[in-house]
């Protein structure tokens, strides 16, 4: 199976072209060009195995080029003690019919193992099939979870580099700590002033500099991105999804057939675009109902069609969705409107001209009957953490919980009674300060880990040995740069 670029027609690749490329050239995102199909007796066979083995099998299906092998290689580095839990996704119950799809049982407390544990190899065994022998420098910006858990999952991984990016105001303390932490001999990270978007924005700009390229080259290295665009990235987010059917299925709260909801807190649109997919391949899934905070961007389009980012830009409580540019958006508007790249250049240039498009008025049908989207504040989400561990013990992260709420709104208009998996992406301990006051604690004059102290002999829940560790660990990058920096501190960075 090849894939396309969502902005040209004639481009068709194999999958690990689009991986080890990342981005097509003309700045498209690379989709399947047709995507495979699942039938009620694969989820069926599904059941009985393994989160790793349902992996193989999934990832076997988009990842042609890849043998067995690769695959199985891939899978194994990726799915095993590295997580806290034999499922690597687990399932809490919250009420009848409400299902908590947990996936942030890896090594950086955040969904965003489930992808960065992986992509490392699926990298790696795509630069030998494509690039050979150079080394592979990866650039990140971050709003905070993608920087740790790609550093977790790049750390020490032969022929790579990462560098990572974060916004110095922009992520919490624990993110921060975390980062800062960060161990193994080819990794570097660096705070900048400004936002999320700026970091983006310097790394984009680093990525399409022809005199850095050059230079580069001359020593051997290729730049790559470990961002949610990476196909790489997107491919093991769809088979959360799957694994969770069949995990519903097998343990019997679920009949076959069945249609669920899905529920993503989002962001950059990665992870509830896995879901769209997912449910495109056959998975029976009714409503996919996107969860944001005070950045809804998302929340406006999905209602009218437009896209406008001319807007302020929030700093939440939930900061890893606090973004105004949501990439994988720009594939979903491909399947929506049937490949049709003229249109998707059209309105991207809009974009980066106006800030601003709107879609046709087809499209937005289309997407408004596939997905429902509400937001809410960061006094609703402390409010929807107390109510969900007052009445079920069930603590959430902040991310969490503007799902929570967003999906009991759903509720409350609609009155679909659908069985619903929330996608929970964050461990509430990564977001303590927050997570602490909404459940009545004050964290005035304490530092992070007296928080989350605090709050676990509040709870009774447990703090993730992965956080606590970070306790006793040196700090090792303490840089702060200036936006116009990040080129030459990257460059001083690779050449060392
Ligand atoms: C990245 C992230 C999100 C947003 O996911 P997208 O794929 O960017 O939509 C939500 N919650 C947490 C905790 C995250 O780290």
């Amino acid at each position: 199976m090849n894939y396309k670029s969502t902005r040209n027609d004639t481009i068709s690749i194999s999958s690990a072209q689009a991986i080890a490329q990342g981005l097509s050239h003309e700045g498209g995102l690379f989709v399947p060009e047709k995507l495979p199909v699942i039938t009620e007796k694969d989820i069926t066979q599904l059941c009985g195995k393994s989160y790793k083995d349902r992996a193989f099998g999934i990832f076997k299906l988009f990842l042609t080029d890849f043998t067995d092998e690769e695959i199985g290689d891939c899978v194994t580095k990726a799915y095993g003690d590295n997580f806290d839990t034999e499922n690597i996704a687990d399932i809490s119950h919250l009420l009848q019919g409400t299902y908590i799809l947990e996936l942030w049982h890896g090594p950086t407390c955040a969904f965003k193992d489930m992808a960065l544990q992986i992509l490392p190899h699926l990298l790696t065994v795509s630069a030998r099939k494509t690039i050979s022998d150079k080394e592979i420098a990866i650039l990140v910006a971050t709003s905070g979870d993608t920087g740790k858990a790609a550093l977790e999952g790049f750390k020490n991984v032969s022929g790579t580099t990462i560098s990572v990016f974060y916004p110095e105001e922009g992520v919490s303390d624990m993110q921060k700590r975390q980062m800062a932490t960060q161990e193994g001999d080819n990794v570097f990270v660096c705070a900048v002033k400004g936002n999320f978007d700026d970091c983006q924005n310097g790394v984009k700009s680093i990525f399409t500099d022809k005199d850095i390229a050059r230079e580069l080259d001359g020593i051997g290295v290729v730049l790559s991105s470990a961002n949610s665009i990476n196909w790489g990235r997107l491919c093991p987010q769809i088979v959360y999804y799957i694994s969770a059917y069949a995990e519903l299925l097998k343990n019997g709260e679920i009949s076959f057939g069945e249609k669920i909801n899905i529920v993503v807190p989002t962001g950059n649109f990665g992870n509830i675009l896995a879901a769209y997919y997912a449910k495109k391949m056959g998975l029976p899934v009714n409503k996919l109902i996107c969860a944001s905070n005070a950045n809804n961007i998302l929340t406006d389009f999905i209602k009218t069609g437009i896209y406008d980012r001319n807007r302020d830009f929030y700093t939440t409580i939930s900061p890893s969705m606090d973004i105004l540019i949501s990439s994988n958006l720009e594939r979903l508007l491909y399947h929506m409107s049937d490949g049709d790249t003229a249109l998707i250049n059209n309105w991207f240039n809009s974009l980066k001209e106006t800030g601003r498009y709107e879609v046709t008025d087809n499209v937005k049908k289309k997407i408004s009957e596939e997905f429902y989207a509400g937001y809410c504040s960061d006094a609703e989400t402390k409010a929807a953490i107390k109510d969900c561990f007052e009445s079920y013990s069930y603590l959430m992260d902040t991310h969490t919980a503007v799902a929570y709420k967003v999906y009991n709104e759903y509720k409350d208009n609609t009155g679909d009674m659908t069985k619903t998996l929330i996608a929970s992406t964050a461990n509430p301990y990564k977001f303590g300060a927050a997570v602490y006051e909404a459940v009545g604690g004050s964290c005035d004059g304490l530092d992070e880990f007296t928080i989350i102290d605090r709050l676990q002999e509040k709870t009774g829940t447990v703090i993730p040995q992965a956080l606590a560790s970070t306790k006793n660990k040196e700090i090792r990058f303490k840089g702060v740069i200036e936006r116009d920096m990040m080129a030459q501190t990257v460059m001083n960075f690779l050449k060392k």
